[in-house]
């Protein structure tokens, strides 16, 4: 007979943040971290960075700030 271990849900949904590659947990998102807007990697709260970008559309023209990883910030 053979056991296998079945991992908690919490471990399959483990997360590492693309920067400084701490753990999170997929339910904390948008409380212990977000996704990179540009390239959608994971980054925690502390790699967080957050840029302002110019949003036109037809109506109005406005300022608005975007939330992105290092290596998106250096981009631009
Ligand atoms: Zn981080
Ligand atoms: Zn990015």
């Amino acid at each position: 007979m053979k056991v296998i271990p079945i991992r908690n849900h919490e471990d399959a949904c483990a997360i590492v943040c693309s920067d400084c590659g701490r753990g999170m947990l997929a339910q904390d998102i948008g409380k212990k971290w977000n996704k990179c807007e540009f390239c959608n990697d994971p980054i925690c709260i502390s790699c967080s960075h957050y840029m302002r970008a110019l949003v036109q559309n037809i109506w109005r023209d406005y300022i608005s700030v975007r939330r992105v990883c290092k290596k998106c910030v250096i981009k631009f």
